[in-house]
């Protein structure tokens, strides 16, 4: 199976037809259908590292004043109690099976418009807010063999996130910071440079801005460590939003 993060951005877009939705559809068309979907959302953040092991999550409703539509989208599939067992395996750092969360909205923005008949398993694997990039990476890479046994691999969040510059007037735009920040990642991720990546605080100012806190960086993250030296990459949705948020997605296949 192919690995994939996803910039999710507004909540909206899981409601709304526009150029990242549909994108998104396309994405799923072109990739084979999983067996299970690992999702490692921004939203799920946590102490210590958990693994969703119930049988039906919930959708969780993590997110406030939106419109009344958007409390109605539901995403009641499957869990996966065999592949959360798997992984806890496969990850060498204690983790503990935990079920308070749900499908988030991380998730469930992104996979109605991938998979709307909601007939994929689904899990998730929460971020450990203590642990440092390199631990993100790690049980990404530990967690890479899942690809073989039919489970895409879904990091869900933003590479620029900065939620206090926000600017309404810029619809489709990104301050100049917020997009030599994704042309950063961008030339790393395309020339398989990961380590830069991990060290992306070196580069200052401009991760700062970019990066105010980790929480929608560290997806990308599991989706990394989880890629192949000789998968080819695509990107979608290459751009920046409100200013302050980069849309960006990425395929490993
Ligand atoms: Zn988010």
């Amino acid at each position: 199976m192919p690995v994939l993060f996803a910039g999710h951005g507004s909540p909206m877009n899981a409601i709304e037809d526009n150029n990242y939705s549909r994108t998104w559809k396309k994405m799923a068309d072109r990739i084979p259908k999983p067996e299970v979907i690992l999702s490692v959302s921004a939203h799920w953040y946590t102490k210590g590292t958990k693994i969703m092991n119930a049988d039906n999550p919930k959708t969780i409703y993590d997110m406030f004043g939106f419109p009344d539509e958007l409390y109605e989208v539901t995403y009641n599939t499957a869990g996966s109690t065999r592949m959360a067992e798997i992984s806890k395996k496969l990850i060498s750092r204690e983790t503990k099976f935990d079920n308070s969360w749900g499908i988030d909205h991380g998730t469930w923005s992104v996979l109605v418009h991938m998979y709307p008949d909601r007939d994929v398993p689904v899990f998730q694997i929460s971020i450990d807010a203590d642990a440092p990039p390199e631990t993100h990476y790690k049980i990404g890479k530990e967690l890479r063999t899942l690809r073989e046994q039919g489970v895409l691999l879904f990091g869900t969040g933003n590479i620029v996130h900065n939620l206090r510059r926000i600017d309404w007037d810029k619809a489709g735009e990104g301050f100049d910071w917020a997009n030599e920040f994704d042309d950063f990642i961008y030339e790393n991720i395309i020339h398989k440079n990961h380590e830069k990546i991990l060290k992306f605080k070196e580069i200052g100012n401009i991760a700062r801005l970019a990066v105010p806190t980790p929480d929608h960086f560290y997806p990308l993250l599991y989706a990394l460590g989880a890629s192949d030296e000789n998968d080819t990459i695509h990107v979608y949705n290459k751009s920046c939003e409100l200013g302050s948020m980069s849309m960006t997605a990425y395929l490993w296949e």
